[in-house]
């Protein structure tokens, strides 16, 4: 009895769920052939590294200004349309910054969208670093990678359209925040300025300002993905804490893409804590459904490169560039 009602199960189970949950009730309805490219790890490393070879990306500074020009005439050539968001913006330590939202859209007749983003700035001192605090750091894993693996998503995409429309962001200002755990000159205050009106974070200063101003009134999209250092060596993913809260079943569908692909060892079924990082506000404001793949370490946050001089070339990995890549291809083709 247990073993027929087990076996009954299975069969509603596997009746109900076909390939990638896709319901096909009519056994010879023709399943959908998606032929999903293969992402290129080496050409995503090559993105990062061209971004730490202008210099850190500090807004306001001349290496800022050109690997935004660079960004926007690449996506260009991809065959994207560009819009530029530019906006300034005051930061904890009373600086006016001039930032750019850089905004691709892949078939901008789509009407279902997808978003993907990743934050193109550095923050301008490694201020968890022991030696040098107050210095400037490459953010080859925390800014430059994430924007690395968007820039060979859409090289790829650009040669090999997509069903769903995507809309790539790369947000600025993301990296000029406060932190209680910093040390040297901004290290010295034990809690930030009160926020300006309409300011909700120190934090992600292009995110909370595009959530509230769209590029488009109208625009939405059926989920997000945003990439926040998703290049260090050995580097895994957990289930970050609003993602869940805000849209769990795009975790899932990420993480059981990653799985299928055999990157159970990098996309990790641990659960993380809530991050304040720009998938937060467009969660809240935008309203779309945005997950973050973001670097997972335990106790040790968010990996011991974390805003110190460690985060250089040497700590990038071509093996994790790809298994996040070659996730969000898998992702995106069969949407
Ligand atoms: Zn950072």
């Amino acid at each position: 009895m247990r073993i027929r009602t087990l076996l009954f199960i299975i069969l509603v189970v596997l009746i109900g769920c076909s390939r990638d949950g896709q319901k096909t009730n009519q056994p010879d309805a023709p399943a959908k052939i998606v032929n999903v490219p293969s992402f290129n790890a080496d050409s995503a490393y090559y993105f990062v590294k061209k971004q730490v070879d202008f210099g850190p990306r500090i807004p306001n500074s001349a290496a800022h200004k050109k690997a935004g020009d660079y960004f926007i005439a690449q996506l260009k050539t991809y065959g994207a349309v560009v819009k530029v968001q530019e906006f300034t913006a005051t930061t904890f330590t009373n600086e006016k910054i001039s930032l750019r939202n850089i905004i691709a859209s892949f078939n901008p007749d789509k009407k279902k969208r997808i978003l993907l983003a990743a934050h193109w700035d550095t923050r301008p001192v490694s201020s968890k670093d022991e030696e040098k605090p107050n210095a400037a750091f490459d953010g080859a894993n925390d800014g430059a990678s994430g924007v690395g693996v968007l820039l060979e998503v859409a090289r790829i995409i650009g040669k090999q359209p997509t069903d769903a429309g995507i809309d790539i962001i790369l947000f600025d200002g993301e990296d000029w925040g406060f932190d209680t755990e910093d040390k040297g000159t901004w290290g010295i205050a034990e809690s930030p300025p009160p926020l300006p009106p309409g300011l909700e974070s120190w934090w992600c200063l292009g995110s909370q300002h595009w959530s509230k101003n769209k590029h488009l009134g109208n625009y939405t999209a059926a989920f997000g993905i945003l990439l926040d250092m998703v290049g260090g060596k050995n580097a895994q993913f957990a289930y970050e804490g609003v993602s869940l809260d805000y849209a769990a079943g795009v975790v899932d569908k990420v993480w059981k893409s990653a799985a299928k692909l055999g990157f159970s060892h990098v996309f990790i079924t641990e659960k993380d804590g809530q991050m304040i990082d720009d998938h937060l506000f467009v969660n809240i404001h935008a309203k779309i459904p945005m997950i973050d793949i973001v670097s997972y370490a335990g106790d040790q946050g968010y990996g011991d490169f974390h805003h110190t001089q460690k985060d250089n070339m040497s700590s990038i990995s071509k093996e994790t560039l790809h298994a996040v890549g070659q996730t969000l291809l898998q992702v995106i083709y069969y949407e």
